[in-house]
């Protein structure tokens, strides 16, 4: 089946006479008419419901979607991208142990990792996706549990060569775990191409409205935790606070990493998704393949219009031929990337923050992937704190704009793009 004849139809299937539509199972509990059927539940001997802390139907009915859209065996919804990418990491690497990351990810993820989970006695060493085998092989350490990257990174848009990193990882028996947030399964769906774990923030073009925050994690399935087993001693012996079950052995490479996610980090953090907020995910997602055509579509006709114009300095976008990751987008996305460009305009900060008043469809918002055309001076919001030396040291020059399109009219976004750059 196509992904978008998925997008309609996996993760709920209605019998005789049910709902259409994926029913919202708004309640926090759920009724057994014994204590030994609840009791099964309890010591993960039965799948079924008892509280929505750790698991919900509704949330299940569109993680088992995305799970199809990515092609994995087990998927869960997290409340936000932030707690996926803390739980997928965190699911395998605990305090001692250390991962192998991209330095080319998204800042919030940088932060969880550089600061929160270093207190947590988790180690991170960051690496260009641009650095040779041997550079990314050196950084391995005997407590190295994991590997992370960005299918396209936010803000940068780096393109990660998942097959040439996915192989690194599993020389040294680990899995690569990708953040595929801005590519979505339509654009490239990285177990094709290696990944073990993918993550998702679906807060961007999954949603695509604006209207919930939401993450969301798959598994693929195919790595083998027994195979690396003093690697992996959460997953490949007995966990005491379930009875002794060992997570690899009972549920197999298909459901181990999201069972065991479940059943502790979600059972301990409770970072669930509202069930009213997976409905609406769900919304966002029968939609997805053709709204991904047309962002792509006006991300591509803004990048060339700007490339052309007097008063832009530099673009940056994966899908402009030139561009130092055409071809690597060209390769795992050769359906188009994503609807976000970022560009320097003439004149340094001054002219970026004049352009930007001039902006009248585009709004001014910290947001990047939805419906609505939208713009950011990363210098005068996000990273305002920092000086223009210190901008430049981290990729972000003061006069770069990082303008999301949304799915409005091509001609409409370029004109206010036009009116905008004419009146500097
Ligand atoms: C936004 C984003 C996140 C964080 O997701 P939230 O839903 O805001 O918590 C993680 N990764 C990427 C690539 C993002 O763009």
């Amino acid at each position: 089946m196509e992904n978008a004849t998925k997008c309609i139809h996996a993760g709920y299937q209605p019998k005789n006479g049910e709902s259409r539509m994926i029913p919202i199972i708004q309640s926090t509990t759920f009724k057994y008419d014994t204590s030994e059927d609840m009791g099964k539940l309890f010591d993960l001997e039965a799948s079924g419901y008892f509280y929505t802390r750790l698991q919900n139907p509704t949330n299940d009915m569109v993680a088992g979607k995305i799970c199809a859209l990515e092609g994995g065996t087990a998927a869960m919804l997290t409340s936000s991208g932030q707690a996926a990418n803390f739980f997928a990491t965190f699911n395998i690497a605990q305090n001692g142990d250390h991962i192998v990351a991209s330095s080319s990810i998204y800042g919030g993820t940088f932060n969880l990792f550089n600061v929160t989970m270093r207190k947590m006695g988790v180690d991170f060493t960051f690496i260009s996706p641009d650095a040779s085998d041997e550079e990314i092989q050196a950084a391995f350490k005997p407590n190295t549990k994991a590997v992370f990257g960005e299918t396209i990174a936010n803000p940068a848009l780096t393109i990660f060569d998942i097959e040439r990193w996915a192989k690194i990882a599993h020389k040294n028996g680990v899995p690569l775990i990708v953040d595929n947030t801005f590519a979505t399964p339509i654009n490239c769906r990285p177990f094709e191409w290696g990944a073990d774990i993918v993550t998702h923030s679906t807060t961007k073009y999954l949603d695509g409205h604006d209207a919930t925050v939401g993450g969301c994690i798959v598994d693929s399935g195919k790595f083998d935790w027994m195979a690396h087993a003093e690697k992996f001693p959460g997953l490949c012996t007995p966990d005491e606070s379930y009875h002794g079950i060992t997570y690899a052995t009972k549920f197999g490479k298909e459901g181990a990493f999201i069972t065991k996610c479940t059943a502790q980090l979600m059972r301990d953090f409770g970072s669930i998704q509202a069930p009213m907020n997976a409905y609406l995910l769900n919304l966002g997602i029968e939609s997805l393949p053709v709204r991904i055509k047309q962002h792509c579509a006006n991300g591509q006709a803004v990048a060339e219009f700007l490339a052309s114009h007097k008063n832009v300095a530099w673009v940056n976008y994966p899908g402009l031929k030139g561009n130092k990751y055409y071809e690597l987008a060209q390769k795992y996305m050769p359906n188009g990337t994503c609807g976000v460009v970022s560009f320097g305009v003439k004149g340094g900060r001054k002219t970026a923050e004049k352009f930007m008043k001039n902006l009248k469809l585009a709004m001014i918002a910290t947001h990047v992937a939805d419906a609505r055309t939208c713009v950011l001076h990363p210098a005068s919001a996000t990273h305002r704190q920092l000086t223009d030396e210190e901008l430049v040291a981290c990729g972000v020059g003061p006069d770069m704009v990082r303008f999301s399109c949304g799915i409005e009219a091509t001609e409409d976004i370029l004109a206010d793009l036009k009116q905008a750059l004419e009146a500097i």
